[in-house]
């Protein structure tokens, strides 16, 4: 017998690398520091009692809540199995495989170029100038075929804003051609950087939220889509008819209360203070060459010999994220701020490699 079941597989999923997780990898920690999730766990426990029914596609309440925490109305709303369901909804709504293409600006979330690959279109790469702004004449010089432009503000990993008026350029320029998704997963610690203002000067114009970051609720999986309502009942067409689980429906709406969205802006501001010690303390280090300015709940640091830090910390149970694959960040670690203590962890740890 010579059958081989991956000859029966799609050639772009047999060659297809999946996204690397640490929870993939298998590491054994105890300090986990390597998928910028809230360190503590949220106070929110499931209400609902009854399961026999199929949820509602689009919970109008979590829907309705979402909308009034972003300034927006209801029908520029809607929720997804995390932002990631929405990063490939729009491309299963916008892109004719084999024929449209994507465009993302590296180094930048991995997620884009993996759902191109794995539903089969052509990702396009402008990597970003010094200092992670968009090169601009270098995105317009490749747009033809481009449905969709995949930015972060600000960015995972490295953790800038993108300047607020190339922004707007750019969603000039591609008026008539392609939507500029704007991925705000951790906006909520720069809440004064959104671009949501814009949505109704642009018509092409769509952003990307999520309960995984600032509001501790990773394991939940729900996410946002907003753009306006002509996008929005696109992806409607084509979203599955229950994305949503009616026990995260439950959570989801308990997390966007008032109270919920006060603990979370509490957490946001305990956790910037954390950063901004721990960056200080990181540029004491020896072993660090740059410790990169963020805005985020993570820190992009540059070590002389990041493969051997790595190694030393996941071997002490601490697990960063290692960016060597990533364009353009040889040499660099991604280190989510956990709690004082863990951050006060990792520091000892450094001090003596
Ligand atoms: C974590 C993250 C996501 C994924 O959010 P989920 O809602 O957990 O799917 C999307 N985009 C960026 C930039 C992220 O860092």
């Amino acid at each position: 017998m010579s059958f081989n079941i991956e000859d029966l597989a799609r050639v772009n999923v047999r060659l297809l690398k999946p996204y690397q997780s640490a929870r993939r990898i298998g590491g054994k920690g105890n300090v986990w520091l390597n998928a910028n999730e809230y360190p503590l766990p949220v106070p929110f426990t499931i209400l609902q009692t009854t399961f026999n029914r199929y949820p509602e596609c689009q919970p109008k309440l979590v829907i309705e809540r979402y909308a009034r925490y972003a300034a927006l109305s209801s029908d520029q709303v809607l929720v997804t199995r995390g932002a990631d369901e929405g990063i490939e909804l729009l491309m299963r709504t916008f892109c004719e495989p084999g024929k449209d293409a994507i465009l993302i600006c590296p180094p930048t979330y991995g997620m884009y170029s993996v759902s191109a690959e794995t539903i089969g279109i052509e990702y396009r790469t402008v990597p970003s100038l010094s200092h992670w702004q968009l090169n601009l004449p270098e995105i317009t010089k490749l747009l033809k075929d481009v449905k969709i432009i995949y930015l972060c503000n600000p960015n995972n990993p490295t953790g800038n804003l993108i300047n607020p008026n190339d922004l707007r350029i750019l969603l000039e320029i591609t008026a008539d051609t392609a939507l500029v998704v704007v991925d705000e997963a951790y906006i909520e610690f720069c809440p004064e950087s959104t671009i949501t203002g814009c949505l109704q000067t642009y018509p092409n114009l769509v952003i990307l939220r999520t309960l995984s970051k600032a509001f501790a609720l990773a394991g939940l999986r729900c996410g946002f889509t907003l753009a306006n309502k002509p996008v929005i009942d696109l992806l409607l067409k084509v979203i599955t008819p229950y994305p949503l689980a009616t026990p995260i429906a439950d959570l989801a709406y308990q997390a966007l209360s008032d109270y919920g969205i006060k603990l979370m802006r509490k957490h946001v501001i305990e956790l910037n203070n954390t950063r901004d010690f721990f960056c200080e303390k990181l540029n004491q280090l020896a072993c660090i060459e740059k410790v990169f300015p963020s805005k985020t709940n993570y820190i992009l640091v540059r070590f002389i010999d990041s493969i051997k830090i790595f190694n030393a910390l996941w071997n002490q149970g601490i697990i960063l994220r290692d960016q060597n694959n990533n364009p353009g960040l040889s040499g660099c670690l991604r280190i989510s701020i956990g709690t004082r203590q863990e951050c006060e962890h990792v520091i000892t740890a450094l001090q003596v490699l």
